[in-house]
């Protein structure tokens, strides 16, 4: 259910009572929320891939952000997603090297996909959890197609996590189980088969928790979903002969890509599927 948050006001010099829409407001808000989470999934990419604590800096301070290049350490006004990026000309205030534009990039989608979940849910709870969900697929997401890899030190604490936080949205617990059974079965079924050269292992884990984030219904959408957009970008990939036949495709992007747009629009799709398709 969308929610709405209203806010009333009094005008002395009109007498009349002025009522507006927050509904704007929280989707501006979340945008930002998302910068700003997305800022800290590329901090969770550099210190996970280079071995460094998420928490902890030199010497049991807090980590502060650095330049990966002179590895002077960032002000304040240089780690505000995205504008300080622009206002930078894109490069290090210190040592002039280029900064990638991975940073700003995956900031702006975490802000674009925050303000799509509250749009989608409003001022609710699901908001919240949703958008949550969206900002650990995009992090899923980002390392598998950077490394070809999904961590389990990411993906195994979310398992748990999500079943708790999908409870609270509401679904049954058996149907997140039986949906948890379906993906990473799906997947398990298909490591056995190829003997683990078809797919990784993580891509199993990763079906568990769509299963836990979609319930059984969604979950199947958001496999086909998958499917059908990965077939669409290799034989793009194909076409333009910037892939050969034989190279593999991080399947858990494809994977992310689509329990994303099932978060926002599963149900729909289903609906759409079962009365439009069939
Ligand atoms: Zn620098």
């Amino acid at each position: 259910m969308r929610g709405f948050l209203f806010v009333v006001w009094y005008d002395e010099r009109t007498f009349a009572f002025g009522v507006m829409n927050t509904h704007w407001l929280i989707i501006v808000f979340a945008f930002c929320v998302g910068l700003a989470c997305g800022s800290f999934v590329n901090a969770l990419e550099y210190r996970l891939q280079n071995a460094l604590s998420v928490i902890w800096g030199k010497g049991r301070t807090p980590a502060r952000s650095i330049c990966p290049h002179c590895r002077t350490q960032l002000a304040t006004r240089d780690l505000i997603p995205v504008v300080s990026y622009l206002w930078l000309g894109g490069r290090c205030r210190f040592c002039q090297t280029s900064i990638h534009w991975q940073y700003p990039v995956v900031e702006l989608v975490c802000g674009i996909l925050f303000g799509l979940v509250a749009w989608r849910f409003g001022a609710t709870v699901d908001t919240l959890i949703v958008a949550f969900f969206c900002a650990a697929l995009l992090f899923i997401f980002l390392y598998d197609l950077k490394y070809q890899l999904i961590l389990d030190v990411v993906l195994l604490p979310l398992i748990p996590c999500v079943f708790v936080l999908s409870l609270v949205r509401g679904y049954a617990w058996h149907d997140l189980l039986i949906g948890a059974l379906v993906g990473g079965g799906f997947f398990a079924a298909q490591y056995l088969l190829s003997r683990g050269r078809w797919i990784g292992g993580g891509d199993i884990r990763l079906g568990v928790l769509m299963g836990m984030m979609l319930g059984l219904t969604v979950t199947i959408a958001a496999l086909f979903l998958a499917y059908i957009v990965g077939a669409a970008v290799a034989l793009f990939a194909i076409a333009r002969r910037r892939l050969a036949l034989q190279s593999r495709i991080a399947f858990g992007t494809f994977l992310s890509f689509a329990t994303v747009l099932c978060l926002l629009w599963g149900r729909e799709l289903v609906e759409w599927y079962l009365h439009r398709v069939l």
